[in-house]
């Protein structure tokens, strides 16, 4: 079985494994709704909102159709595109209203001015995502909120890979629809999707969305602590145990975690003279949950991430679309540490090494942030 150090499904605690290896229950009975009901609140932490949370049966993009046509009583919405899920979203808005796509090179920073002129040019809403997975860029939730506000547009926010992982504070943010996958940085497995949604969304109802992803009716039914329909179950027994051990661990020391493997992949690939793939600008950062690397010269993508995997059994990600076999992507997200984090180096850099592509080895550098424990 392979390491997935790769950005979704993650590798699964053992805890979680077991927590799903047992007998159904009745989804109307007060035993479900203990499980709902503490996720739901554990949910509401990681999202940092004091607003509604609602679990859907499906993965990350059910929850990014979910918000985007629930509330897409709007005569235009802005969907911002710097890698594959802004494009997703894009695709998704289109089915249900009118779209500006703003469209920025993948892996380059958002232009903050672009999105302020169309929102100024009519657009009602605003859709991005934070940490946008396929190029491994942060992109600036608070100020695309802070703009948006000027115009009074509702904000939906895909946190599928920062929530959980990073700092995500919606409500303080000013974010009004958000969105996170189970198999991301809450480490459970694939299957479930979250979405928070505060009460000015509502305005933005549209009561023609698809009747599944219709997050009124999640809404009715949370009432009684419940979901409108029979809830994938072994999930919510997994999605249950991976928010105990996020509260256990405690929220701040996770996400803190996450930096610190992230920069320990950083700092290991730059003193390699590995470059990283994001161009950032002020506003942007490189995402504290995946690290995107350009592909070095003298190696294929193949041999490179094949070789990791025949060799050591250890999976990382590729590019996507046209950046299939320009860069390769480490996940660093979940309930990994520095254990996995150091296997993943050691065999890229043996792979590497053996085709000349670095010389010697920057394990102690990734080693040293590893180590040190007040990283921000
Ligand atoms: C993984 C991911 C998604 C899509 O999630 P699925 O679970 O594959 O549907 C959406 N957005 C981001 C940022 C992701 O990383």
């Amino acid at each position: 079985m392979d390491l997935l150090m790769i950005p979704g499904p993650v590798q699964l605690h053992e805890r979680i494994i077991r927590a799903m290896a047992r007998q159904m229950i009745g989804h109307r009975t007060k035993d479900f709704s203990e499980i709902l009901e503490y996720c739901t609140e554990m949910l509401k932490k990681c999202f940092g909102t004091k607003h509604d949370v609602f679990i859907i049966s499906g993965s990350g993009t059910a929850g990014m159709e979910a918000a985007v046509a629930s509330f897409s009583k709007v005569r235009r919405i802005t969907c911002i595109d710097n890698g594959k899920f802004g494009d997703r979203f894009v695709r998704i808005a289109q089915r249900y209203t009118e779209v500006d796509a703003l469209r920025f090179e993948w892996g380059t920073s958002i232009d903050l001015d672009a999105v302020e002129m169309s929102l100024a040019e009519g657009s009602e809403a605003v859709a991005f995502v934070h940490n946008e997975t396929s190029t491994g860029i942060l992109n600036p939730a608070k100020e695309i909120a802070k703009i948006a506000k000027k115009y009074d547009a509702l904000v939906i926010m895909d946190g599928i890979t920062s929530v959980g992982g990073d700092e995500v504070k919606m409500d303080e943010w000013g974010i009004d629809v958000a969105i996170v996958g189970s198999q991301k940085c809450l480490g459970a497995p694939p299957g479930l999707c979250a979405v928070a949604v505060n009460e000015r969304a509502w305005e933005f109802y549209n009561e023609r969305c698809p009747f599944y992803l219709d997050l009124m009716a999640y809404r009715k039914k949370a009432k009684d602590l419940q979901t409108p329909y029979t809830p994938a179950i072994p999930l919510f027994f997994a999605l249950h145990e991976a928010l105990k051990i996020i509260e256990e661990e405690g929220l701040e020391n996770r996400i803190r975690r996450h930096r610190t493997m992230a920069k320990a992949v950083r700092e290991w690939a730059k003193a390699l003279g590995l470059e990283l793939f994001p161009k950032l600008n002020e506003y942007s950062a490189y995402s504290n949950t995946v690290t995107a690397i350009k592909m070095p010269n003298g190696i294929t993508d193949r041999e490179l991430r094949g070789g990791l995997r025949e060799e050591y059994g250890i999976l990382v990600s590729g590019g996507q679309e046209h950046l299939k076999g320009k860069i390769f992507r480490i996940g660093t997200m979940g309930n990994v540490g520095r254990r996995e984090v150091i296997a993943t180096l050691a065999g890229l850099e043996d792979v590497m090494r053996r085709k000349d592509v670095i010389e010697g080895s920057a394990l102690d550098v990734a080693m040293e942030v590893l180590a040190s424990k007040t990283q921000k």
